[in-house]
């Protein structure tokens, strides 16, 4: 992408965190960089202003802190993507699975039209389970996921390709 070796310059690797042998992408360096915020967002948009977009679904919760500004700039309307249990009206949920366990992410009922054209955004794809999850809750509800972005793809971990053997499209600012 247009700026992707700047935006990767300004994400920082915590080692063994949030447990040992884990390496943590922590983006608050970049959010905390006006200019390279900036330069984030613009990436986005550089990529969606002429794809006629409706709506901006963003993934609970660093998904938001891009999906807002992106929707705002865009003129397309934002829909969150929960945890489960945080939506207060009629919700559609998928379950996913976890290393250990499932989850699931939730969407309320009444989101968008059916047909609407809508981008799924999200700030990290690791193992593809969270995005790809939203994505099929998106289309089940009828709306058209047009791509799937995120910030960050962790390619050896093999959930950009599942995401796209799903056959929906992804786009990530840097891997
Ligand atoms: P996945 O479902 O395995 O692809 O994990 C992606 C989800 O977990 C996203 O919602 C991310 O916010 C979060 N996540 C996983 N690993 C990291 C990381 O290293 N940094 C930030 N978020 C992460």
């Amino acid at each position: 992408s247009i700026y992707g070796d700047y935006i990767k310059s300004v994400i920082r690797t915590v080692p063994d965190w949030p447990q040992p042998g884990v390496n943590f992408r922590d983006i608050t360096p970049l959010l905390q960089n006006s200019a390279a915020f900036r330069k984030l967002i613009d990436s986005f948009v550089h990529r969606y202003q002429e794809m006629r977009l409706d709506t901006i679904a963003a993934i609970d919760a660093r998904g938001f802190i891009i999906g807002a500004p992106l929707a705002y700039e865009l003129n397309c309307s934002f829909v969150p993507v929960r945890k489960k249990g945080k939506l207060p009206f009629k919700t559609l949920s998928e379950t996913y699975k976890l290393e250990y366990g499932e989850s699931a992410v939730e969407l309320h009922a009444d989101a968008f039209e059916r047909g609407a054209r809508i981008l799924v955004v999200d700030d990290l794809v690791a193992t593809g389970g969270t995005m790809l999850a939203a994505a099929k809750l998106i289309r089940r509800s009828g709306g058209e996921v047009v791509e799937t972005a995120t910030i960050i793809d962790l390619p050896e971990l093999g959930g950009s390709q599942k995401i796209r053997d799903d056959g929906y499209d992804l786009f990530a600012v840097c891997s």
